[in-house]
């Protein structure tokens, strides 16, 4: 997981939107489900990853 790439997200959101960022790219907005068990989601256009707070502060 690239460390230079995440978003800090509040642990009661269950779908995040990405339209990306001028560091790594702009995209078609999309919308992504974050995943319950580990509380994170990958955006598969620019590799984002977006982090539940609690869920970040375990790792
Ligand atoms: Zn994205």
């Amino acid at each position: 997981m690239k460390v230079s790439n995440i978003k800090l997200i509040e642990d009661n959101i269950e779908t995040v939107s990405c339209s990306g960022d001028d560091i790594s790219g702009r995209h078609p907005q999309i919308f992504l489900k974050v995943n319950s068990e580990d509380g994170t989601v990958e955006c598969y256009y620019c590799g984002k990853n977006f982090i539940q707070k609690s869920m970040f502060k375990k790792n």
